[in-house]
């Protein structure tokens, strides 16, 4: 059976009090149903601990937006890694493409959090996507190969059990506007088959999830898709009756 992973990024939103408000009502919806997907909430940094006590004893994953690949030390309003393990993180997003444009994450950069990440036993979601004008210019290709190439050098192929790539289009995040099913499908085999050049064929066993304005009115046409293996999203995951339909809708494909 396809596996399938269904993360949400709140990003910079909710307060510690809306973040419990909103997974206690994602905890009230899917209570007594067979839910099929695996579900991961990455809530702030700052309401991760609250969440954590509200999600004990349900199967409802918890992650971080971000973090340091230093494990401690002098480098003032970041979070590191242990801090997040030991708060029950089982995921950390890697590379968003925020933090990529806001705050001028490389691939090299990226590649050091996601080995650190590997290291200490967690999951990186690592991020790639191309812009719209490398799109418009025909290079998508490119930028995913170099994002892969370099994002994912010298990371050993046992990792691979351990690795979630998220595929999302720089210009379909945060805009309505999601990338057709013929597109994603395209961009995920493509990148299936450079993480297999890269890392060997254990990494057909690596989890791609896609990321753009994924929507309930949108999600079953994206997640049939054959090598699509869940979500990563945004905007639609703040609204608790949208993201249990998105939920609902994943369980429909894999039943
Ligand atoms: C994201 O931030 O990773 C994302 C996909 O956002 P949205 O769903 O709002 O486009």
């Amino acid at each position: 059976m396809k596996k399938m992973l269904i993360a949400c990024n709140w990003k910079m939103n909710l307060t510690t009090s809306e973040s419990v408000a909103l997974v206690q009502s994602i905890i009230e919806g899917i209570k007594n149903k067979k839910i099929s997907p695996d579900i991961l909430v990455c809530p702030p940094f700052t309401s991760i601990d609250a969440v954590s006590k509200v999600l004990k004893g349900t199967k409802i994953f918890y992650g971080a937006q971000n973090c340091h690949f230093e494990s401690k030390g002098a480098v003032t309003g970041e979070i590191s890694i242990p801090m997040l393990k030991e708060l029950g993180c089982r995921y950390i997003i890697i590379g968003h493409s925020e933090r990529r444009t806001y705050f001028f994450e490389n691939d090299e950069l990226v590649n050091k959090k996601a080995r650190a990440v590997l290291a200490s036993g967690l999951i990186p979601i690592i991020c790639i996507g191309e812009s719209l004008r490398e799109r418009e210019e025909n290079r998508t290709f490119d930028v995913l190969k170099r994002q892969i190439e370099i994002g994912l050098s010298r990371i050993e192929p046992e990792y691979c059990v351990q690795i979630v790539i998220a595929y999302e289009p720089v210009w379909a995040i945060g805009t309505g506007v999601s990338a057709e099913p013929e597109q994603i499908q395209e961009a995920h085999s493509y990148i299936k088959k450079e993480l297999i050049r890269v890392l060997g064929k254990r990494a057909s066993s690596i989890i791609v999830l896609y990321g753009g304005s994924v929507t309930d009115e949108n999600a079953q046409s994206i997640l049939e898709l054959k090598d699509v293996h869940g979500g990563l999203i945004g905007g639609a995951s703040l609204k608790s009756d949208i993201f249990l339909s998105i939920i609902e809708t994943a369980n429909l494909v894999l039943a």
